[in-house]
C-alpha cells in the first residue's frame, strides 16, 4: 500500500492522510508547533489517490 503523508513545513512532523483526511483540517501534533496543516496540502495527484484508495487506509 502506498503510504501518503504531509510533512509539516515548519517543524517536519510527518502527519498521515488519513489523519488529515478525517478532519481536513488539523492543528500540527508536533510539539509546541503552531502550523494548521490541511489535506489541500498534499498535491492534487495524492489528494486523488487517497480518495480512490480509501478503503485500503482504513484498516
Ligand atoms: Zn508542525
Amino acid at each position: 500500500m502506498r503510504i501518503i503523508t504531509h510533512t509539516c513545513p515548519q517543524c517536519g512532523t510527518i502527519v498521515s492522510a488519513n489523519e488529515l483526511e478525517s478532519s481536513r483540517v488539523m492543528k500540527c501534533p508536533g510539539l509546541s508547533c503552531e502550523s494548521v496543516l490541511r489535506f489541500d496540502d498534499l498535491s492534487d495527484e495524492e489528494q486523488e489517490f487517497f480518495v480512490n484508495h480509501r478503503e485500503q487506509y482504513r484498516l
